[in-house]
């Protein structure tokens, strides 16, 4: 098990006596242990010392008040900082998914193969109908995977949400197109594009994203990223950020044994929110992003 961080921070402070204002050298001690639990939690190396380096300017020189130890103090403003990176209090940029356009609102999903998109495409869908009562439908731009299109058929099943019916043949574009026209004619309030993925980020999937964008018009675009994504996570958001545009982030696994360290890499890098999480395999295991609780487990 990890020690965690505010008991080994308490272990540095303790040995010191005077209170007062905290000095450039205590901070750099407590910034020590704060870098190694931020990388344990598989926070993106630079997006760790953008972090210490906020955390320093706010903690050199700070009074310590009189009703905390100088450790405590820390904690509390790595925590602030932590929430703050990650979109602050409830209400801030962690927020739902944004349906405020015309219907039918388009939500295109992208990501690598087996982030877990199509799962998630099927929890959201299940969401919005269930709770949210409204009409969705799904449609599967994967034509690549053999299986992929039966798959979101299935999810569709199981959680009564229609899905676009499958035609052998066509392209992501073309399915798409007729997803947006589908939807118009049936009355449909939202679409969900379920696009396909690649074991990497490569040309032929940016620019396959892109088309589908332009096609379908999306109000939302949400990366599905693994939690445990670790250091790859800063490049795998600047690249879906770059090249199509993303709205939000949508973090799977979070069941998984990852301290979260993901969602604060691709939210310094990209500025754009993690709107949602996955917390298991079925159907409804998808949360709302709460910072502190992700700030509480980065900080072990
Ligand atoms: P895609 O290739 O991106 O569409 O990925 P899938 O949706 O097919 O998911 C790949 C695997 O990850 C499946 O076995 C899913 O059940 C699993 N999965 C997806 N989201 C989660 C999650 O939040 N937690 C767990 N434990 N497994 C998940």
């Amino acid at each position: 098990m990890f020690e965690s961080l505010s008991d080994r921070l308490s272990g540095i402070f303790d040995k010191l006596t005077g209170r007062g204002a905290l000095s450039e050298n205590d901070v750099n001690e407590a910034l020590r242990e704060i870098r190694r639990a931020l990388i344990e939690a598989d926070v993106a190396l630079p997006v760790v010392r953008s972090f210490t380096d906020k955390v320093r300017n706010r903690a050199v020189g700070a009074e310590v008040v009189k009703s905390v130890t100088p450790g405590q103090m820390v904690v509390k403003i790595v925590h602030d900082q932590l929430v703050e990176m990650l979109g602050g209090d409830a209400g801030g940029l962690g927020g739902g998914i944004d349906l405020n356009a015309p219907a039918p609102v388009a939500i295109m999903m992208v990501g690598l193969q087996g982030s877990g998109k199509t799962t998630t495409t099927g929890k959201i869908a299940r969401r919005l109908t269930q709770r949210d009562k409204r009409k969705v439908l799904m449609a599967s731009l994967d034509t690549r995977r053999p299986a992929a299109q039966e798959q979101l058929k299935v999810l569709g099943e199981q959680n009564d949400v229609d899905t676009l019916p499958i035609v052998e043949g066509q392209g992501p574009v073309e399915i798409a197109k007729r997803a947006m026209t589908a939807a118009r004619l049936g009355g449909y309030d939202v679409v969900m594009l379920d696009t396909a993925g690649r074991i990497h980020i490569d040309e032929p999937l940016m620019v396959e994203m892109s088309e589908v964008k332009a096609a379908a018009n999306p109000h939302e675009i949400l990366l599905v990223a693994d939690a445990l994504t670790g250091q790859d996570a800063v490049n795998l958001a600047k690249s879906f950020d770059e090249r199509v545009g993303i709205t939000g982030i949508a973090l799977t696994r979070m069941d998984g044994d990852g301290r979260g360290g993901a969602a604060l890499s691709m939210q310094a890098v990209t500025g754009k929110p993690v709107k949602l999480i996955g917390t298991g395999e079925k159907s409804d295991a998808l949360e709302d992003f709460y910072p502190k609780r992700i700030a509480d487990r980065i900080l072990g």
